[in-house]
């Protein structure tokens, strides 16, 4: 079993249940539920003047390798309704994977930790909520200090 971290977001339609029905799908395809952080909702980041977000970060012990891991994920995505659509514009559902067992990946279809995660307070203040001294990256920096400096303005705040 591995330990993975997961950026659940919604900003189209019901987005508490859009959220809901990503764990309700990942714990039935994917993996347990270790830890579910709080859920936030969030200034969209990239592309303003679309409707707020609401984003959450779940722990998973899975047993899938990360490119299944993904290929089950976006299965998920796309029977909750989403489509292709512009980056980052809004969706439906979007999970992202911030984290697998430790690795950096750099590839045509993962970038893991995301390029930008030291960017985003709206992914750094959910998964340092559930994981303070995880280290996502290569450069020793622990999610609690990545939000400490992290220079993004944007709203998130905790709703549930
Ligand atoms: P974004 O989440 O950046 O707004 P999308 O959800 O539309 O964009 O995903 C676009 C592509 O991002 C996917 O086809 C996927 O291959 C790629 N991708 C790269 N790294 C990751 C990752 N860590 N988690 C999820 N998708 C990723
Ligand atoms: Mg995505």
């Amino acid at each position: 079993m591995v330990k993975a971290y997961l950026l659940l977001g919604s900003n189209i339609g019901n987005r508490y249940e859009n959220l809901h029905t990503a764990r309700v799908e990942i714990s039935r395809l994917c993996g347990q539920i270790i830890t579910s952080s709080g859920i936030y909702e969030t200034e969209p980041w990239g592309e303003p003047g679309q409707p707020w977000f609401y984003n959450q970060v779940i722990e998973i012990a899975t047993a899938l390798p990360a490119e299944e891991l993904l290929n089950r994920l976006q299965q998920i995505e796309t029977a909750a309704g989403r489509t292709r659509e512009r980056k980052w514009g809004p969706r439906i559902l979007d999970i992202d994977i911030l984290y697998y067992d430790g690795k950096i990946f750099r590839t045509e279809r993962l970038t893991i930790p995301p390029a930008e995660l030291h960017l985003r307070r709206f992914a750094l203040t959910p998964l340092a909520e559930i994981a303070p001294l995880l280290v996502p990256g290569s450069d020793g920096q622990t999610t609690g200090q990545l939000l400490e400096r992290c220079p993004d303005r944007l709203v998130v705040r905790r709703i549930v």
